[in-house]
């Protein structure tokens, strides 16, 4: 059995197991498998076990890969989620080749990401992304001004605004993993008592998905888990 086949088992297991103990649906939590830095192979190894949708933070590199995993199983139907930061001279690509798009914290970003959706697509599917632990990290909107970018967000026509994503920093403790993602859940929860018709909070990584899945996690984008180590020098 591969070692990816293996590893997508055990890090099923632990949803299943992180779900089980929140009280939770485990049908409510879906796995994104991140796949940057690693090659066509990998995720048609990951195909093979039944994963079905992919994380991507660097453009080019998902391109090349999308081709690469096309010409060789044109029928596998596969679901490509951009998770990095969008640039905005990048945006057209990106509407056009992608199904999701996590980490938009910018109303000028969605603009002409709806744009630039080719009207033959369904509407891309947005997260905001919000910083939701302070100063130490530059990317998502503040909280404040979160509920005011979703709105303008959700107006536009080819985007359909899921929820919220974050990328909270680096920690330990569970205790404290769990409070920057409770932070996420209640604005969310606010956001959807507005009206706002969300269904997506996009958090947990390998380090932290018990913890997320504990706050309601609907998306947990895991990479290393089930790829390896990345080596960014290749
Ligand atoms: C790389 C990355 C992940 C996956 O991280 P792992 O720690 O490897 O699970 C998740 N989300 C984002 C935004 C990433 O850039």
């Amino acid at each position: 059995m591969s070692v990816i086949r293996q590893n997508l088992q055990a890090v099923r297991q632990r949803i299943t197991d992180a779900a089980n103990s929140a009280q939770r649906d485990v049908h409510e939590v879906e796995l994104l498998a991140v796949s940057k830095t690693f090659g066509a192979d990998a995720v048609l190894a990951a195909a093979e076990a039944g994963q079905r949708a992919f994380g991507e933070n660097y453009l080019q590199e998902a391109l090349d890969k999308m081709d690469a995993v096309r010409a060789i199983r044109p029928d596998l139907p596969l679901e490509w989620h951009f998770i990095g930061p969008v640039q905005s001279n990048k945006t057209r690509p990106i509407a056009e080749h992608f199904d999701w798009v996590h980490a938009v914290d910018r109303e000028k970003i969605a603009h002409r990401l709806s744009e630039q959706r080719p009207a033959t697509l369904p509407p891309l599917n947005i997260c905001l992304q919000v910083n939701i632990s302070g100063e130490a990290s530059k990317s998502g909107a503040l909280p404040a001004d979160a509920p005011g970018l979703a709105k303008a967000i959700a107006k536009l026509p080819h985007l359909r605004l899921r929820g919220l994503m974050a990328i909270p920093e680096p920690e330990d403790d569970e205790v404290r993993q769990r409070r920057s993602f409770h932070q996420l859940r209640v604005l969310y929860e606010q956001l959807r008592a507005e009206g706002l018709p969300l269904d997506t909070l996009s958090m947990g990584m390998s380090a932290d998905m018990p913890a997320a899945i504990a706050e309601g996690a609907t998306i947990v984008r895991i990479g290393s888990a089930i790829f390896g180590t990345r080596n960014y020098a290749k």
